[in-house]
């Protein structure tokens, strides 16, 4: 039996017309460029984001960079991130002229240790310290990373946070919401994500109104009023149709993320207590929203390859932890540096989670993992 990693076309059938409708209705209206559509998605999500403000854009890593550059991040700052995550989170900050700096991750969890964080800080000299303007948690594969912890951090040191919530809408942290918690929330829309509208599209949510102005100045090229630069911004916004698709999809999402839930829940139904593989921790803290469901295998590569054959879809998020990769070899890390990282980036495997997944097609997706783990184990 077939299974795709994401089945876009059966997750857009029964919303279609709404789809084409919302379309429709910006063509007719003809505002494409910071219509009517972007301030209600924003007032919409902001809402459901649980934040004050939020400012569209034109995609998740924009909103990173849009964050970055509202804090004031530049040449020669540093910028505290995990090394398991989408490259975006780190090349923002090289963007800007400034140093990322890796802080390992928790192994079950994946999400970024607070102890590393504090283990950075309390070794780097008073000199370094001085340069670090952020910190950017990642909320990986729809769970929050340990938001208390890291803003205690931040209070101490006089560190802003930027949370990248890009895989987390909907995600909570003791009744807190993913984007909430820090001063900037960066969201993506990509289609993959768990809001996924048809292209690219991003949104950044945030708690005070001076810097949720600053970010809608800087997306359009830092100017106020019209023809007017008072700091050189770029040009990052949210298309109008996006966000009217974006709209039409919303009132769906908690259905959707209920059924990502219960995917998960039935996966560690029928996988069991199975030796070998480990399963997606749960911190315990909130609601996991389920982007990717991540399992770890010590015969990963083999397990992938075998699972494609078969035509069942799978992944590795993420192959080579950012501090490893070829462009970031200036930074100086080496292998051995981030041992947690690496771990998951050679074990990991994401498998199909998506809503539209069916009990049989996930009996299929557990018989064939299993089958396929080391027999001494399995
Ligand atoms: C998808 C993603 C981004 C970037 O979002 P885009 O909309 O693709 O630019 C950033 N960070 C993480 C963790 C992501 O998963």
């Amino acid at each position: 039996m077939k299974v795709p990693l994401l089945d876009i076309k059966a997750h857009l059938a029964p919303i279609r017309p709404a789809i084409d409708a919302a379309i429709a209705r910006v063509i007719d209206h003809g505002t494409f460029i910071l219509g009517p559509e972007v301030t209600e998605l924003e007032v919409a999500l902001a809402r459901y984001c649980q934040a004050p403000y939020a400012v569209g854009c034109a995609s998740g890593t924009d909103a990173i960079l849009l964050a970055l550059m509202a804090l004031g991040v530049g040449p020669g700052d540093r910028v505290i991130v995990p090394p398991f995550t989408f490259f975006a989170t780190a090349s923002c900050v090289t963007r800007l002229g400034a140093i990322p700096v890796f802080a390992d991750i928790d192994p079950g969890t994946f999400l970024i240790s607070p102890a590393a964080i504090e283990r950075y800080l309390e070794r780097c000299s008073a000199a370094e310290r001085a340069t670090v303007k952020a910190i950017i948690p990642v909320h990986l594969f729809g769970q929050c990373a340990d938001m208390d912890a890291i803003l205690e951090i931040s209070r101490d040191r006089n560190i802003p946070v930027i949370e990248d919530a890009a895989q987390s809408i909907g995600a909570t942290y003791r009744g807190r919401a993913a984007g909430s918690m820090a001063e900037i929330g960066c969201f993506s829309f990509f289609p993959s994500k768990n809001l996924g509208g048809l292209g690219d599209g991003g949104l950044m949510t945030v708690r005070d109104r001076g810097l949720s102005q600053r970010l809608s100045i800087l997306r359009v090229h830092g100017m106020e009023p019209k023809y007017f630069h008072g700091e050189v911004g770029i040009n990052s916004r949210l298309d109008t149709i996006q966000a009217a698709v974006l709209l039409a999809m919303l009132p769906y999402l908690e259905s959707w993320t209920a059924a990502r839930r219960a995917k998960a829940d039935r996966y560690r139904d029928l996988f069991g207590d199975v030796r070998g593989l480990k399963l997606p921790v749960e911190t315990g803290f909130g609601r996991h929203v389920y982007n990717q469901f991540t399992i770890r295998l010590p015969n990963r590569d083999q397990v992938k390859a075998a699972l494609q054959l078969r035509g069942i879809g799978c992944e590795v998020y993420y192959p080579v932890p950012l501090h490893l990769q070829e462009c970031f070899a200036q930074l100086g890390y080496r292998e051995g540096d981030m041992p947690e990282a690496e771990a998951a980036a050679r074990e990991c495997l994401s498998i199909p989670v998506y809503p539209e997944l069916t009990e049989e097609q996930q009996r299929a997706v557990v018989n064939a993992i299993v089958e396929l783990l080391p027999a001494e184990t399995s």
